[in-house]
């Protein structure tokens, strides 16, 4: 009898798992279901070039819809899984529909934190996850002369840049005492800013949003410190929750993400799971990560494939990361958190080019690299196989990167 493979979520993870299953082996039947109307998308273009218009919706799909025929791939989309029972082996649909598996993923991805402020409803307040939250902001960016971000994290600054390059005046407002307070260093939060001012972008941190005004249409944002901010588009971006409740409820381990071991396997054995859903143990850093990321989202889900097919294919990648706001393209290598000494090489203050690395101990364990893809290269590799470098030669212009190991 061939085995049947459900996969949940049309997502960036699935996508990967289709591919890496076929290339591992998996003969039996795969069928992704997905909640959203569309086939698997990359999300990192819905606040840069999708959002500015220089990728139409139609090319941001991962595969194309012949991939998936010629692998024999099923989608049931527009279609929630409601429930899983492993003890059947077995999850019901939005529909009533009841499907058995042999084998399950869950790739359920991650959902926007929500606001409950008075007037969040109003239309022109919009939320940034899904294409569906793109296309609606990009409907009502057309007639929208300004815009207020609500949150200054990457996807927030990401989506200030698009719509002040698109002409549309642009007022950030941050709860923190800086932006990217949550993901980086102070010296990249203070760098960000200076951008962002520099191209006329207004940044308001250590200031909280308390209710969206307008009658019917949003009008303005009145934020604690007082002020109003009149405004024809609202885009919240506070971060994200992971989707974790099916698994909750079917008895898998859940602690701030899915539980997996390094071979994406929760505590069924015929069960794993993949991408901003899980919370696994990366042995680099010897402790467990939840990363939202598509490299996360393409490195796991070979390792789910391969433990899928009965075979251990550990995932140990080092983390990474991108952001591209203007004609800043910022990469970041591994993870800074601890860190106890930062060393800049270029001149953050007056360019638009550097490296912020981040060390611990001597060891270089992150680098922050804005228009510097040598370097990022490098340092990916030097983190990865944790190489000992010398700390001078890292600020060092006249040393190569090539050079930084000892
Ligand atoms: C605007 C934006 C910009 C980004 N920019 C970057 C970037 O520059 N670099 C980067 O590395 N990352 C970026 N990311 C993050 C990256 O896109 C995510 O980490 C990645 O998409 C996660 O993939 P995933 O497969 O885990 O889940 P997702 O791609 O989120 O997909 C999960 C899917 O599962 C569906 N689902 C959930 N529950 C169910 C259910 N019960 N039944 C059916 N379907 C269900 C969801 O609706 C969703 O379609 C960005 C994200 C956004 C939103």
């Amino acid at each position: 009898m061939p085995q049947t493979c459900i996969i949940i979520g049309a997502s960036h993870a699935a996508a990967q798992l289709v591919l890496s299953l076929r290339q591992e082996g998996w003969t039996g039947k795969i069928t992704v279901i997905g909640d959203e109307a569309s086939l698997p998308y990359q999300h990192p273009p819905l606040s840069k070039t999708f959002l500015r218009g220089d990728k139409a919706a139609n090319e941001i799909f991962i595969r194309p819809q012949a991939f998936y025929e010629k692998h024999n791939i099923d989608f049931i989309l527009e279609t929630r899984v409601e429930s899983i029972h492993p003890a059947s082996k077995s999850i019901i649909l939005s529909s009533g529909e009841i499907l058995k598996y042999d084998k399950l993923a869950l790739c359920t991805g991650s959902r926007v934190r929500q606001l409950t402020l008075p007037g969040v409803e109003l239309n022109g307040v919009h939320y940034l996850r899904t294409l569906r939250d793109g296309e609606g902001i990009k409907s009502d960016m057309t007639s929208a002369k300004e815009a207020v971000i609500v949150g200054g994290g990457y996807i927030g600054l990401e989506t200030a840049a698009s719509l002040k390059t698109l002409g549309i005046e642009v007022t950030v407002v941050e709860m923190a005492s800086r932006v990217l307070a949550r993901v980086t260093a102070p010296v990249m939060a203070e760098f960000y800013t200076r951008m962002h001012q520099e191209e006329g972008v207004v940044i308001k941190t250590g200031v909280t949003v308390s209710t969206f005004e307008g009658k019917g249409k949003i009008e303005r944002v009145i934020c604690t410190d007082g002020s109003h901010l009149n405004t024809d588009l609202v885009v919240i971006g506070v971060g994200i929750i992971p989707n974790v409740e099916l698994a909750e409820v079917a008895g898998l381990d859940v602690d701030n993400g899915i539980l997996v071991d390094e071979f994406a396997r929760t505590n069924d054995p015929d069960i794993v799971a993949a991408g901003d859903c899980t919370n696994h143990p990366n042995a680099l850093y010897g402790q467990h990560l939840r990363l939202e990321s598509v490299p996360n989202a393409l490195e796991q889900p070979k390792s789910a494939a391969a433990s899928i097919c009965g075979k251990e294919k550990a995932y140990n990648a080092l983390p990474w990361f991108w952001s591209d706001q203007y004609d800043l393209k910022l990469k970041i290598a591994g993870l800074s958190q601890g860190h106890d000494q930062v060393v800049i090489r270029g001149d953050k203050n007056n360019s638009r080019s550097f490296v912020a690395f981040y060390l611990k101990s001597g060891k270089l364990i992150a680098a922050d690299c804005v228009n510097r893809p040598r370097e990022f290269l490098v340092c990916k590799r030097l983190i990865a196989s944790g190489s000992a470098i010398d700390v001078a030669r890292l600020k060092d212009e006249n040393t190569s990167p090539e050079d930084f190991a000892i």
